[in-house]
């Protein structure tokens, strides 16, 4: 039988000894053996450290993000030898798409995300803070990569988008990987990193994976690291209490069982469009990927007087469910990871017993197409029904990982938060209401219990993602029970490999250190216009203080009557009493298009391509006619654009900061413009 190799040490190499036998879940069969004996687990993780770590952490957000697309790429070119291996972990057409190309377009996110970051290894965070009244002091916030390594141990039941999904966060931010999938379905992560190593796409030693038993890994984790876990909330806690996590404060994210619920608002009745919503929903929540789906609905909440109406419903919809081969195009739902998944959920279904009814499924037998019923892990999906949900805690407590759900009757919708509240912290919560009340007394009375909350109607059916769906953009994980933790969630995710350091001095200084542009800071005037530089001429700091202009009434009325802006404290014949202004004034945006009037170089073609738009534009305060204002214009920061095209314009985004004074001196606006410029050369 063919043993699983682990990639470590920029090598695939054999564990020692025989190692665990895996199983194709469908027909029983061994497969393949597992083994991480005699690996040297320090040695590993500072491969990642010594190797991965500089050249990931000197490359910059946007090389990075072009890295991820790349790999993205090379790996929807294996598609199909990927599915060829998932049918085996029981995964159906279905499921084998979540886990894959659900993987796979994590990566594309991550990849585009590189253009919220500037172009450089490092970056800031949030707005500056002026410390001193003179401006020779202030702080900020800097993100810095960690000098460590993401270690990540993952669940069985995602193999591909379990190790995607965390490793394209931590490689945007600049930090490698070593991943350990669970064992049982490891073979499929193998495949999936043959690839990525033989497209020699990621730098040496960015990831690293062991197909097998973790060892003693954990004991040489540092500060410098963060471990990430998915699986039980036993191993979980077993881990995250680990004397070295302790000790040296490792970050540990943990994702574990969770009680997700959904609930059928009060206002649902048979008929509406949203209660053959929540029958579909529940229904495929309890059967993608055979229920073992973190974020499966195991908790179905329903007003009392619709109880019996919904388990019809239900079984109805239930038994178009046809289980078997995933290889077969008619099933619906395969198997389980492998036999000794059934035998837990089982288990746990024993448990759920001690306060619930089956009434739907059963746990002795199952019908099959295309399989044998004995050999494969195959279950059917079991509805349970539990009467008194406010005094039992079973189906509050008690995760049965596979195609199992508990329905429970409730009174109001205060009721139903309650129940919520019992699973004590979860991923995600639905409720499928039409009324928006309901939800928001829902939201916000379940919402600081869950990592995440749809609500689900008519109006966003058809573009919804769903109940189970984690989105690479919003945070995935949940307080409490669920771990803890938050994984993706877009930049939030990134910045948990990095380290936050606020940083004070004066503004040269954190210009300096940041690359950006710090208002006080002193500009740099070489006398040429900064419109006339291509952009890798332009420095940050370059800086233009233009001329004055004089702001007159009449401009005001010429700017009224040229834009139909005629509210009332730009007119002469306003009654300015009771007003937050003295006399007519002038509009912001007149303010702001003459400032563009004195900073733009004009009449000559320039390197500036186009200006295409304001990040942030405030007015401080009122100018009246009278007043003379002029600009002080500074090149703030600099974002290279990769060049898609032979043909396109070399290119890059060049921020600017413009600042508008009064004739005393003082700011009347503050605004940061965007603009295309040109670059020298492709
Ligand atoms: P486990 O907690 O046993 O395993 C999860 C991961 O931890 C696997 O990679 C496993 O490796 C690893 N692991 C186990 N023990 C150690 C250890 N001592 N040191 C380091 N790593 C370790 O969970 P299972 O995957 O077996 O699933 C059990 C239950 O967990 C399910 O029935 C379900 O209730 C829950 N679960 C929850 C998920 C969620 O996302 N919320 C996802 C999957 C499962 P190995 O496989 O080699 O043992």
């Amino acid at each position: 039988m063919p043993a699983l190799e682990n990639y470590i040490l920029g090598k695939w190499i054999k564990g020692d000894g025989e190692g665990q036998s895996l199983y194709n879940a469908v027909t029983g069969e061994a497969i393949a053996t597992a083994s991480t004996k005699g690996l040297d687990f320090a040695a590993i993780l500072q491969y990642a450290r010594e190797k991965g770590n500089p050249a990931l952490r000197n490359m910059s957000f946007h090389e990075r993000g072009v890295m991820l697309r790349a790999l993205a790429l090379y790996l929807r070119e294996h598609l199909e030898e990927f599915y060829k291996i998932s049918y085996q972990t029981g995964a159906t057409k279905a499921d084998s798409w979540v886990d894959i190309e659900g993987g796979i377009g994590n990566l594309f996110s991550y990849a585009s995300l590189r253009r919220k970051f500037p172009d450089t290894p490092y970056c800031l965070d949030g707005e500056n803070h002026p410390l001193g009244k003179a401006n020779t002091f202030m702080g900020h916030h800097l993100l810095i990569p960690k000098e460590g390594v993401a270690v990540h141990i993952n669940a069985f039941n995602f193999p591909v988008w379990g190790m995607l999904e965390k490793i394209a966060v931590n490689l945007l931010a600049g930090v490698p990987a070593v991943v350990k999938p669970a064992s049982v379905t490891s073979f499929l992560s193998e495949a999936v990193v043959k690839k990525i190593a033989a497209s020699g796409i990621l730098p040496n030693g960015a990831l690293q994976l062991l197909c097998g038993s973790a060892g003693d890994m954990l004991d040489h984790v540092t500060s410098q690291d963060v471990v990430t876990f998915t699986g039980s909330a036993s191993t979980g806690l077993m881990l995250k209490s680990g004397k070295r996590i302790l000790e040296e404060n490792v970050p540990f994210t943990m994702e574990a069982d969770s009680l997700n619920c959904i609930v059928l608002g009060q206002d649902v009745v048979p008929g509406m469009p949203e209660w053959d919503l929540f029958i579909k929903e529940v229904r495929k929540e309890m059967t993608t990927k055979c229920g073992q789906k973190c974020t499966a609905i195991r908790r179905i909440f329903v007003p009392e007087n619709k109880i019996e109406d919904v388990q019809i419903a239900l079984g109805k919809a239930l038994a178009q469910t046809t289980i078997g081969n995933p290889l077969n195009e008619k099933v619906r739902m395969g198997s389980l990871a492998g036999e000794s998944q059934r035998t837990e959920v089982k288990e746990q279904v024993q448990k759920l017993l001690a306060s619930s009814q089956i009434i739907y499924g059963s746990l002795d037998s199952v019908e099959v197409i295309d399989a044998d019923a004995r050999k494969g892990a195959f279950m059917s999906p079991l509805l349970l029904l539990n009467h008194d949900p406010f005094n039992t805690t079973e189906a509050h407590e008690v995760e049965a990982f596979g195609p199992v759900s508990t329905l429970m009757p409730y009174r109001s919708t205060a009721d139903a938060i309650a129940l919520a509240k019992k699973g004590k912290g979860s991923l995600v919560s639905s409720i499928v209401t039409a009324d928006p009340s309901i939800a928001k007394e829902y939201v916000l009375g379940a919402g600081m219990y869950h990592g995440r909350i749809l609500i689900l109607n008519d109006q966003c059916a058809k573009e919804s993602t769903g109940h189970g769906s984690p989105l690479p953009l919003l945070v995935h994980g949940g307080p409490g029970r669920a771990g803890g933790g938050e994984e993706m969630g877009g930049l939030r995710g990134v910045k948990h490999y990095m380290q936050r350091v606020a940083i004070q001095g004066s503004p040269d200084m954190i210009t300096a250190v940041s690359n950006v542009y710090q208002p006080g800071a002193t500009g740099k005037k070489d006398g040429k216009h900064p419109f006339k530089k291509y952009f890798e001429e332009l420095e940050i700091g370059d800086q233009l203080v233009t001329e004055k202009r004089l702001i007159t009434s009449e401009d005001i009325n010429r700017f009224a009557d040229l834009s139909g802006d005629h509210f009332y404290a730009h007119l002469t014949s306003t009654n300015f009493e009771g007003t937050m202004f003295e006399r007519q004034v002038a509009h912001g945006y007149f303010i702001m298009s003459a400032a563009a009037g004195l900073f733009v170089d004009s009449y000559e073609k320039n390197p500036v391509l186009l200006n295409y738009g304001i990040d942030e534009l405030r007015f401080t305060k009122p100018v009246y006619p009278g007043a003379e204002i002029y600009i002080r214009f500074s090149c703030k920061e600099k974002i290279g654009q990769e060049q898609k095209l032979d043909t396109d314009i070399p290119r890059g985004i060049v921020k600017w900061l413009v600042e508008i004074f009064d004739e005393t001196d003082e700011t009347v606006g503050v605004a940061t413009i965007l603009t295309m410029v040109q670059k020298k050369d492709a």
